[in-house]
């Protein structure tokens, strides 16, 4: 409810609108009134009036941060004081006033006010009523009120251990299922063998959105499982603000740190992404901006202490080395620091025991972690030679930006093993890079050795990346490597006996459909591209219901497909496409990769740019639903897949934020036993 303001609209269902008209009359009369234009934790009690509490909920005890934008009637008249109240006891943290003559966005007059309390919490469950009142120079004040929940946990059976979360990035049912028939084949119309993935006792689905979006990015899709909040889209581990600092939002606790304070936890995330990338970022790094590289990996350093961060494995290098260095991307520009003179930054430092961070981009990063106890490989060779018994903290940066996929990684290894170079991670310069389930068997060694326990995030990103590139078999291999990498955890969680494991996505990407089968061998696919076909070609090709048939792969012994580009191959569309020129064979080159530092120079200029510039030969294009080079994120439900101690709990339909809670539940509580009715 929202006591004097004139710039929300309010939705017209009746009682709350009443109320409305009531109280603008009853100011009406009134002196010049201020108004607060945004109030957080988000609910629909301070958005729109209504009572039904769609809110923030956090766990008892769980930090967050009070904000408030606030506005004075015009601009002659200033804002002087502000104080939060929760349940009608006002919070005695002194408030920072940041003032909004610089630093705000544009729309938010100058003589407005943010005012914050840092790191708040609360242990009694329920929902709790919370108010800003803030006093302008002439005396007029504003009343904003909203509401937030403590959700309760409950005494239960076995406390789970370790959390492991297994991401596969965009990972949709089309995309399990595509993996599904490539590795494991079909025939009597029933799979051969399962997915690791498909062999989890408990599937449910998840819902998706963000706090601004039906269509959530990467960055409010993983931090909803690890905050239990909403975010907006490109914002992780924040509620969004009216500032321009991306470091200095309202933060809400991750899962990682709320362990870590309570009981001790380690943190570990391993990704095929560079490791500044969303998902992994989303469990540590507190921004608004995804994309503030160096600001967010020396966050993952400087902040271990609050994370519990002790594995960190991926790409990304380039945030690593000191601006001189070739291929660095470390740059003030995408840094922070927060000013100790400012309350509004320092109490971020004081009250939630962040670092305050530095503009230094000849920061030696991976110095630094050294210093700190991490050890660091830069190659599989040195991660398979690196004495994991003497290991406790672990860092291992594998390529400049985003590591190379399976099909590359595969390609490179099995030419390397015949002496032939020349190959795609050769041209990235980085021949010699893990899979994914080579970098989750390390990380699992080492986190092992905390007798507290951990958490580990491990991302098979490309499998987003790819299908944002509609390369049907570049994302099948990726899912393929990522399903190798649940085989391993679950061995690991089936042995340990005390460790909870999730498999699922943050969003699904593309739109994939598998929509058949080729009816052609791949000889005859070649001579009918060769011919230029456009429609012709595809009606010469696309196999639908029966005609589609089995396609059979086979696999090598590494497990993964001889080759891709067999007789009667499987068929992908794509519900969410741009423009693309398609041929169905396998693109013997990734697209660029912008996020690559090098991306500009030889030899990746003759990588294609887009997916208009390859499959020139067979003169069919794809007509596009959305516009730009890139296929885009959908809001379909995704699958989630759990075992071990609490997996019962992961079933039905559930939004991502649930997740949190149920997490957390089992990991602070205890193993609940299911309601079944
Ligand atoms: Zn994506």
């Amino acid at each position: 409810m929202i006591k004097s303001h004139k710039r929300h609209s309010h939705q017209s269902s009746a009682l709350p609108f009443i109320m409305f008209l009531m109280i603008q009359f009853l100011f009406s009369s009134a002196q010049a009134a201020p108004s607060v234009s945004r109030l957080t934790p988000p609910s629909e009690l301070f958005s729109s009036g209504h009572s039904n509490p769609l809110i923030a909920r956090f766990l008892p005890d769980q930090r967050f941060d009070l904000q408030a934008t606030i506005r004075p009637e015009d601009d002659t008249r200033s804002i002087v004081s502000a104080r939060f109240l929760v349940d009608g006891a006002v919070i005695g943290q002194e408030v920072a006033l940041k003032n909004c003559s610089s630093g705000c966005l544009p729309g938010i007059p100058k003589n407005s006010v943010i005012a914050t309390v840092r790191a708040v919490s609360f242990t009694k469950p329920g929902i709790h009523v919370f108010s800003v009142q803030a006093n302008q120079n002439d005396g007029a004040t504003v009343i904003a009120t909203g509401n937030f929940e403590i959700v309760p946990l409950v005494s239960g059976g076995q406390k789970v251990k370790n959390i492991i979360i297994l991401l596969g990035d965009g990972m949709g049912a089309a995309q399990r299922t595509a993996a599904r028939i490539v590795s494991q084949g079909y025939a009597q119309g029933k799979s051969v063998s399962p997915l690791a993935m498909d062999t989890f006792p408990v599937t449910g689905m998840i819902k998706t959105s963000s706090l601004n979006s039906l269509v959530t990015d990467s960055s409010p899709g993983m931090s909803s499982y690890v905050t239990g909040n909403k975010s907006n889209n490109n914002e992780e581990g924040v509620f969004p603000d009216d500032t321009l600092d991306n470091f200095d939002n309202p933060r809400v606790e991750y899962l990682s740190e709320y362990l870590k304070r309570t009981q001790g936890k380690s943190l570990g995330l391993v990704t095929t992404a560079d490791v500044f990338d969303a998902t992994p970022a989303a469990n540590a790094v507190h921004t608004s901006n995804r994309g503030a590289g160096t600001g967010i990996v020396d966050q993952y350093l400087d902040d271990r202490k609050l994370t519990g961060l002790s594995v960190l494995m991926g790409g990304g290098r380039k945030w690593f080395l000191p601006a001189q260095t070739p291929g660095s991307a470390r740059s003030d520009k995408s840094d922070y620091e927060f000013s100790t003179s400012d309350l509004h930054t320092s109490a971020i430092v004081k009250h939630w025991g962040a670092s305050s961070g530095l503009m230094d981009k000849d920061r030696d990063l991976i110095a630094d972690f050294e210093r700190s106890g991490f050890k660091y490989v830069p190659d599989s060779a040195a991660l398979k030679n690196l004495d994991l018994s003497k290991t406790d903290h672990l860092l291992g940066l594998f390529s400049l930006s985003n590591m190379n996929v399976a099909l590359d990684k595969i390609d490179g290894r099995r030419n390397a093993a015949k002496g032939i170079k020349g190959r795609v991670v050769d041209d990235f310069g980085f021949p010699d890079q893990p899979m994914l389930d080579e970098m989750t068997q390390a990380a699992l060694t080492v986190l092992s050795k905390n007798e507290k326990g951990f958490l580990l995030m491990v991302e098979g990103a490309s499998i987003d990346k790819q299908a944002h590139n509609m390369d049907t078999e570049r994302w099948i291999l990726d899912t393929i490597e990522f399903d190798k990498t649940v085989q391993l955890v679950q061995s690991f969680a089936k042995k340990d006996k005390n460790t909870l494991v999730i498999v699922t996505a943050d969003h699904e990407c593309s739109g994939v459909a598998l929509i058949g089968g080729s009816m052609v061998s791949d000889a005859r696919l070649q001579e009918l591209v060769k011919e230029g076909g456009g429609t012709n070609l595809r009606d010469k090709v696309v196999g639908i219901y029966e005609k589609a048939g089995f396609p059979r792969y086979s696999l090598d012994t590494d497990g993964y497909p001889k080759t891709t580009d067999i007789d009667f191959r499987l068929l992908v569309g794509y519900g969410a496409n741009a423009d693309r020129n398609e041929d169905w064979r396998t693109n013997p080159l990734p697209l660029q990769d912008s996020q690559q530092p090098f991306n500009k120079i030889q030899p990746l200029s003759a990588h294609p740019a887009d997916p208009m510039a390859r499959d020139l030969e067979g003169r069919l294009t794809i007509t596009g639903q959305v516009p730009g080079t890139s296929a885009v994120h959908t809001a379909t439900d995704i699958p989630l897949s759990a075992m071990g101690p609490g997996a019962w709990s992961f079933t039905g339909v559930l939004d991502n934020t649930d997740v949190f809670f149920l997490l957390s539940q089992v990991a602070t509580k205890g193993v609940l036993v299911p309601k079944i009715y």
